[in-house]
């Protein structure tokens, strides 16, 4: 599985649903699904995009019901299998590939965007990390797992390995604009990046993933780190594909010219 990408549930799935979420409701009836129906499809059809215009002209009773609903997607609850369904085959967060998603995040946010709180393609299986550190009153569009394809045959991402003045190294990531050519994938990317802290998240994992990689092994010289990461990295980049951030680090190590071994161990 490749970093920031799962693969698209069929609308269909999430639109046949409507029907269980309209049998529990109180307020809603047989007749209300048409409307929610064409909301998903042109949700769909707009790569998971649609304007706060477009879904607004959602009838109050009809939204009020659907967000009323998500509770029910919890584990026990009548809803719980939309939840299962979504998870299933799901082992790592999409976004950070880190932690474990044992949460739902709602791309579009359930409190400006109620019709689609149940709506299964608008619910991506996150770490609890990387969803609570998003703040929903900030608009910036994020990377849609579902939905947004970044490359895989070429690198895009970079991190730089930094040796600092106290000992130690730091890493900055950053993006390659001539192969994320895409400005607005490029921008939800960045964005991405930005509201779930990543360059954070993959910091405080890189000290558990090197500590596992180098210590203890004698490696002495920064030579001896590079060969032996180099294999290292092969075996990643099968894994994980090119741009996944242990990939991106491992390059980096190797690309670095200033980096001595003390620098490493200093961070360890
Ligand atoms: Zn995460």
């Amino acid at each position: 599985m490749m970093m920031w990408n799962l693969p698209k549930p069929d609308i269909q799935l999430s639109i046949d649903e409507i029907d269980d979420v309209i049998a529990r409701s109180q307020v809603l009836s047989p007749t209300d699904k048409g409307v929610v129906e064409q909301l998903y499809h042109e949700y769909d059809n707009g790569s998971g995009v649609i304007t706060r215009q477009r879904h607004d002209q959602t009838d109050q009773r009809i939204q009020g019901a659907m967000k009323t609903a998500y509770p029910k997607t919890y584990d026990g609850a009548d809803l719980s299998y939309i939840r299962a369904r979504l998870m299933n085959g799901v082992y790592k967060c999409p976004i950070c590939s880190i932690g474990l998603p044992s949460t739902l995040d709602h791309v579009l946010p359930q409190s400006k965007y109620k019709a689609l709180s149940v709506c299964g393609n608008n619910l991506v299986p996150m770490c609890r990390d990387c969803n609570s550190e998003k703040n929903n009153e900030d608009d910036r569009p994020m990377l849609h797992p579902y939905y947004d394809r970044l490359p895989i045959d070429r690198r895009f991402l970079y991190a730089e390995v930094i040796p600092t003045a106290l000992g130690g190294v730091s890493f900055v990531f950053r993006v390659d604009d001539q192969v994320l050519t895409d400005p607005v994938l490029r921008e939800k990317f960045n964005n991405t990046f930005d509201k779930c802290e990543l360059d954070k998240a993959f910091s405080r994992e890189l000290v558990t993933f090197l500590k596992d990689k180098l210590y203890k092994r004698g490696l002495y010289t920064i030579d001896d780190v590079k060969r032996y990461i180099a294999g290292e990295l092969d075996r990643e980049k099968e894994l994980n594909g090119l741009n996944h951030w242990k990939v991106a680090v491992l390059y980096g190590i190797i690309e670095s010219d200033r980096l001595a071994v003390e620098d490493l161990i200093q961070f360890l």
